[in-house]
């Protein structure tokens, strides 16, 4: 398989944006690079920082004005003829421990692409626009997740950053005296405040949807949140040799039957309803013991809430007729729920619009996983495009999208944006 340096010299590259994009992203890709030419930039690390100053120079390059807010956020503003309420864009340039080189980057990138363009052209937009890099997006450091953007919208308390350790055992206090910051100026966020007209995030789809449909870029319909019920499925230990077929009451065969036919659960819940166990206890593990319990955790995950609250309820019907009927007994216990965030009609629409004026077939796609546009959207309105992951691959150095679809989208993105009400 050819590496991301082969495959980058490879792309065709037709236009000024392209080759902007490309010469960028292989920039950014040196920061941090790994062996296998994959990207570890864990969030608020000296590399996330030098990958943040490079693209603040290309900021200031065509005479945006950059700031810092105390959660390490960057801000390159593009100035419009009118400041009551900005359009703002971006991601992140954090990574898993070893990633790939489009995660983030790419809607970085495109993000500040679309002000390249504007620059060139002369344009001035309506609204001032915010290029934005969001600090620690993957949260592989504190094993958090959209620290930044959580940061900015107010949703991260002193409680959780108290917890905050790394495996090295600093402190969000150490890392952020770093980056020349402090909690008091991390927790004194103004995304609340702010008049975000608009938060648009171009960021690669890490699915293959795309890539079966053979369509460069997607809308996406709506960002899931995730679920989390712990199913405890209580039977009886008992000896492997001794005890006969009919006497036992064994707790893995009856998680094995909830499990088997969990997709059924989530498929009759909505199209985008997903549901896994990817975790499970046996106890007490023995080879020739009988499986006394099994405590298991389905992760679920919709786009809308009463969908969201469908799956759910499915979840633990779903335990409790599996306990019915066999010996089993079940405890069912919802630990986490997370609220998905609808995407606007009107915007969805006024996307679709987008898509044509630009030649593209607007295609909807759900977005599984969880993104900046995720904390933003819990007050402001957003839009978001996926572009086409080859392989659907991602998180891993193999992670690729061609540059002319990445082009693609920041030209849907970019005429959203200059056609926005
Ligand atoms: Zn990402």
């Amino acid at each position: 398989m050819n590496t991301f340096l082969e495959k980058m010299k490879a792309e065709m590259l037709d236009d000024k944006t392209s080759e902007r994009l490309h010469s960028r992203i292989l920039e950014i890709s040196e920061i941090g690079r790994t062996e296998d030419e994959g990207s570890k930039r864990m969030g608020y690390s000296g590399l996330e920082n030098e990958a943040k100053e490079k693209v603040t120079g290309w900021m200031e390059d065509i005479g945006m004005n950059v700031r810092t807010d105390g959660a390490g956020n960057v801000f390159g503003r593009y100035q419009g003829h009118d400041d009551s309420e900005v359009l703002m864009a971006g991601s992140h340039l954090d990574s898993v421990p070893n990633g790939g080189n489009f995660d983030g980057v790419a809607g970085v990138l495109s993000a500040l692409e679309i002000a390249e363009l504007w620059h060139e052209a002369g344009y001035t937009p309506d609204h001032s626009y915010e290029v934005v890099i969001f600090s620690d997006e993957e949260g592989s450091r504190f094993n958090s997740g959209l620290t930044g953007s959580r940061a900015f919208m107010g949703l991260i308390d002193e409680d959780e950053l108290d917890k905050y350790r790394d495996p090295e055992g600093q402190t969000i206090d150490d890392v952020l005296g770093n980056i020349g910051s402090d909690r008091k100026r991390f927790l004194a966020s103004r995304g609340q405040d702010c008049s975000i007209k608009m938060y648009g995030e171009i960021h690669i789809e890490q699915a293959k949807q795309l890539e079966e449909k053979d369509l460069p870029v997607g809308i996406v319909s709506g960002i899931a949140g995730a679920t989390r019920t712990s199913v405890t499925f209580i039977g009886e230990a008992g000896h492997a040799g001794s005890t006969p077929m009919h006497q036992r009451n064994d707790a893995l065969v009856q998680a094995s039957e909830f499990i088997r036919t969990l997709p059924e659960v989530a498929t009759s819940v909505s199209p985008t309803a997903v549901a896994t166990v990817g975790k499970m206890e046996v106890s007490p593990n023995g080879v020739n013991v009988i499986p006394g319990e099994v405590e298991l955790v389905v992760d679920g995950r919709d786009i809308n809430e009463d969908q969201q609250a469908e799956l759910i309820e499915g979840v633990r019907k779903h335990a409790e007729s599996i306990a019915e009927q066999s010996a089993v007994t079940a405890r069912i216990d919802l630990t986490t729920r997370i609220m998905p965030v609808p995407i606007r009609d009107e915007v969805i629409a006024g996307m679709e619009e987008s898509f044509r004026r630009q030649g593209q077939i607007p295609v909807h796609l759900p977005s599984g996983a969880g993104h900046d546009a995720m904390s933003i959207g819990t007050k402001h309105p957003i839009t978001m495009l996926f572009v086409r992951s080859v392989g659907g691959v991602s998180h891993t150095p193999e992670e690729f999208s061609h540059i002319s679809d990445i082009r693609d989208a920041v030209l849907i993105l970019k005429d959203f944006f200059e056609n926005l009400e």
